[in-house]
């Protein structure tokens, strides 16, 4: 008897490929769907000997009719610097992906998941974020696009939800790092791990002082799985990341010393509306799930920069 069938959207993502590969360690048929945006078919090459595995190029903001039992909705660029390069497409990769999503789980009665974001937070006036928190989300500016697009993604989970009695799942994942996030993709961690790996200067925006919690991938896997395979009634929407919460100066002093790299540091101006602090509450992921991060960011880091290392030297050799 085979397995499961998964669709993992966005699966030649960062997050995605990590969850490629643990499904079909479990057991699953996995089919992978990506417009490569920001994904590459480099992230999923390991995978694609592998009989159970399909990969699939083809933008979510399309229908989409194919035949699965599970289907977990990661399309949409993550990175700040991504997601506001076409921000239309970003909003329209959320709520049209989302929407394309929910129709073929309505077809099929498919359980979906979807990767929402800390984001629905905005700069959070509760600390550390809960749930039931509402969230301070400016409408209109730079960061809308990923925050309102995620926000009305999770509204149409929970219509399609009340209206249609689908099997929803809603994570809300916080920052996570880890192997094959983008050298380039202008996230805190490949950044600073980047530039200290070259010596160049580590780009510190603000003061510093705002705060993130940082998850290693595979922590975050392990619970975007429990929660698809909790019973129906948990819907969430349910946190999942690190509670453990650092300055951004503290991580970039970590990087440092992890890299034994002299990198000065370089001030720059915040970007708008950067949130001033992040720190999941995960008191639901560990009552329902049974799950709370085993990678405390010593050793999370210490692997990221040993792959970031080694990708940089072939690049470089190149
Ligand atoms: P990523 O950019 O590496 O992966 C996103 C993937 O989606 C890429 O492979 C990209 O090519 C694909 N994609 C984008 N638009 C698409 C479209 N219209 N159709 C098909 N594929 C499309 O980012 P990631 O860090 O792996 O994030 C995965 C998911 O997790 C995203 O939904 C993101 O919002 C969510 N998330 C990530 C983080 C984090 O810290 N990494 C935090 C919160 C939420
Ligand atoms: N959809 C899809 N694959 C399917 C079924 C539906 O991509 O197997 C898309 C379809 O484009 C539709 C959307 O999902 O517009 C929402 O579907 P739903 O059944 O909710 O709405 P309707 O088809 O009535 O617009
Ligand atoms: N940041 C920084 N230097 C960088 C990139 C980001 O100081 O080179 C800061 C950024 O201003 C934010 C935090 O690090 O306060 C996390 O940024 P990231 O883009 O990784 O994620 P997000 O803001 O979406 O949490």
């Amino acid at each position: 008897m085979s397995g499961p069938r998964i669709l993992v959207t966005g699966g030649a993502g960062f997050i995605g490929s990590h969850l490629c590969e643990r499904l079909l360690d479990l057991g699953a048929d996995v089919l992978c769907v990506d417009n490569f945006f920001t994904g590459s078919r480099a992230n999923v090459r390991h995978l694609l000997g592998n009989p159970n595995f399909e990969l699939m190029r083809h933008d979510v903001t399309f229908p989409l009719y194919v035949e699965v039992d599970q289907i977990y909705n990661l399309a949409c660029p993550a990175s700040p610097v991504h997601y506001q390069h076409d921000p239309v497409q970003t909003t329209k990769t959320s709520v049209h992906g989302a929407i394309n999503m929910l129709g073929l789980a309505k077809r099929l009665g498919a359980k979906i998941l979807q990767a929402s974001t800390s984001e629905v937070y905005g700069d959070p006036a509760i600390h550390p974020q809960v749930e039931g928190y509402w969230g301070n989300v400016n409408p209109i500016g730079p960061r809308s696009c990923y925050d309102e697009g995620k926000r009305c993604a999770e509204t149409l989970f929970f219509d399609y939800w009340r209206q249609h009695r689908l099997q929803i799942k809603v994570a809300r994942i916080f920052n996570t790092y880890g192997p094959r996030m983008h050298p380039n993709d202008g996230r805190v961690v490949s950044n600073f791990i980047v530039q200290a790996l070259r010596g160049q200067p580590i780009t510190l925006f603000g003061d510093g002082e705002q705060t993130r919690s940082f998850c290693y991938v595979d922590d975050l896997v392990s619970g975007l799985i429990a929660l698809m395979n909790t019973p129906p009634e948990v819907t969430g929407p349910i946190n999942l990341g690190n509670p453990g919460e650092f300055t951004m100066r503290q991580l970039a002093e970590l990087v440092l010393e992890l890299t034994g790299s002299a990198s000065p540091m370089e001030h720059l101006p915040l970007p708008i509306d950067d949130p001033r602090q992040r720190q999941p509450d995960i008191g639901l992921a560990r009552q329902h799930l049974g799950w709370a991060p085993t990678t405390d960011l010593r050793a999370g880091l210490g692997k990221a920069i040993a792959y970031f290392d080694k990708v940089l030297t072939t690049n470089e050799a190149n």
